[in-house]
């Protein structure tokens, strides 16, 4: 396989997930020649994205149902692949948030990006917040800037700032929703790092919000924030399906599973259930524990690996008829506050959203449950599960009667949680993966969850592997005369 003879270098992708594809797909793109084997433990490629098309006119996804431009290597990747007419912008009419107060839906006031503020009027006038959490919101223009270069977790950073209750009703639901994490735990440096630079340059959220730019502040109103996601007319997996297809004359190893990555004369030898190859190069495109499986040899590298929790929840889908939803809300979904104490995390509208995901007269509710905080709800059954969601939902939006379709799909240990410190973890593990020449890390587990964030990743796992090739080769070249 490893022959340092031919100018053909062979490089192994292990992990069949989106960020897997990219890398691979980039690998092909920069080296046309190389010969890539990309190896996958289930009998599909995509890993978590999942499109289930249905013949009674359905697009339902069961996970990620869209993805933002703003970071672009999704967007641009979708270009190279020929498919950027294909994605849909999410529908104008409707881009609107909602959170739940005291069992009622409130649109979640215009301006308010993921935790801070820009339009002071639309906070003043939210029945979100009562007037002294209102209050308490404008003082965050006062609130000495925190000096400490050091992590601090999302919940400290917000009820600093901004006071408890903006922290409860708005922020929690927003970013728990995003990250179904634990906010008391995830890192701020790492998963919101635009707002912990804003107070560092400006002092204050509100001043910074208040300085941005005019062109990017109108695009981050929460309307128009909306603006910048956009999904593939059939779907998540229709990106999964190009990729394939470009790849389809390099070696796609479908149900099988790496068990350990080595490092031996010749180079990387892996090994599945059923080969056992050497290759010049291998990018891991894992979760962090499953790398940590496959790495099991460098110790060290692997127990870095095993330090990077992973969370997950359950996406109940329904479809109802239109009739059926007694205060139908004229927006893309909500989120519910932790303080609520409701058993759902959030609910989003995919007709709303995008067109073609439901016949005309028909509702999707995704609902996701479980999360960081309420492991134990994602893990009841289907039927427990439909009750719980048709409870919540009938006591939310009115909703009545039976669903005419529920499907549960669960996702147990695919959400990688960026606890406090996880930059440094991560600059850690990159650092010890740099003294295993050929070998890449590469996935959600490290710089951003979102696909965009994961094709980068991919991506830049492949170029560095490019780079590396040509120096051995050339290297190898010098020696040889
Ligand atoms: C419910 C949910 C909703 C989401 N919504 C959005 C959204 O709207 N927008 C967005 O941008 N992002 C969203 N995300 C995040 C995003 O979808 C994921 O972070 C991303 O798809 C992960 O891709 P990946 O390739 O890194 O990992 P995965 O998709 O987990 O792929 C890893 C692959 O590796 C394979 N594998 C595991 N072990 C082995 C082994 N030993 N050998 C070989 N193969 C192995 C797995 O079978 C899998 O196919 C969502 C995620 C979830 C769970």
């Amino acid at each position: 396989m490893n022959d340092s003879s031919s100018a053909r270098t062979c490089v192994a992708v292990i992990g069949g997930g989106i960020t897997g594809l990219a890398a691979a797909h980039r690998l092909q793109e920069l080296d046309p020649v190389c010969e890539i084997h990309l190896f996958e433990a289930s009998d599909r490629l995509g890993g978590v994205l999942q499109t289930t098309q249905t013949e009674d006119g359905y697009l339902l996804e069961n996970s990620a149902d869209n993805f933002i431009t703003n970071v672009p290597d999704a967007l641009e990747l979708c270009r190279r692949l020929g498919m950027e007419d294909e994605l849909l912008p999410t529908n104008e009419a409707l881009r609107k948030a909602y959170v739940v107060r005291r069992g009622e839906l409130f649109p979640v006031p215009e301006g308010f990006v993921l935790m801070a503020p820009s339009k002071i009027w639309s906070i003043l006038t939210t029945p979100i917040l009562s007037w002294g959490g209102k209050l308490r919101l404008a003082r965050e223009y006062f609130v000495p800037k925190r000096n400490e270069p050091t992590d601090e977790s999302l919940a400290s950073f917000v009820t600093r700032r901004m006071g408890q209750e903006v922290y409860d009703r708005l922020v929690q639901p927003l970013i728990g929703g995003i990250y179904t994490a634990d906010p008391l735990k995830l890192s701020v440096q790492a998963t919101l790092r635009q707002f912990v630079e804003m107070e560092r340059k400006y002092g204050s959220l509100i001043k910074g919000m208040r300085n941005r730019d005019k062109a990017e502040q109108q695009q981050s109103h929460s309307g128009a924030r909306y603006s910048m996601f956009v999904a593939p007319r059939l779907g998540m997996e229709q990106i999964v399906q190009r990729l394939a297809e470009r790849l389809s004359h390099q070696s796609i190893h479908l149900n099988s599973p790496v068990q350990s990555i080595r490092n031996n004369a010749e180079g990387w030898q892996v090994e599945s259930n059923d080969m056992s190859q050497t290759f010049d190069a291998v990018i891991v495109a894992l979760p962090a524990p499953q790398a940590a499986e496959a790495l099991h040899e460098f110790e060290s590298l692997a127990d870095g690996l095993r330090t990077i929790p992973y969370a997950g929840c359950s996406v109940a889908i329904l479809a109802v008829d239109q009739k059926q939803i007694k205060r139908p809300v004229a927006g893309f979904g909500f989120v519910v506050p932790e303080i609520e104490n409701r058993r759902i995390l959030a609910g989003s509208f995919s007709n709303a959203k995008f067109p073609g995901r439901a016949p005309s007269d028909k509702v999707v509710i995704r609902v996701f449950v479980g999360g960081a905080c309420h492991p134990e709800l994602a893990d009841l059954s289907d039927d427990q599960l439909k009750e719980i969601v048709l409870d919540e939902l009938g006591d939310l939006i009115g909703l009545e009667g039976e669903p005419e379709k529920f499907l549960v799909t669960r996702w147990m240990g695919k959400m990688p949680q960026y606890h406090l410190g996880h930059l440094d973890r991560v600059a850690k593990l990159e650092a010890e993966a740099s003294e295993l020449p050929g070998l890449e890390l590469a996935g959600n587990a490290y710089r951003g969850v979102g696909v965009p964030q994961c094709v980068q990743s991919g991506e830049k796992a492949a170029a560095r592997v490019v780079t590396y090739l040509r120096q051995t080769m050339a290297e190898t070249s010098q020696k040889d005369g």
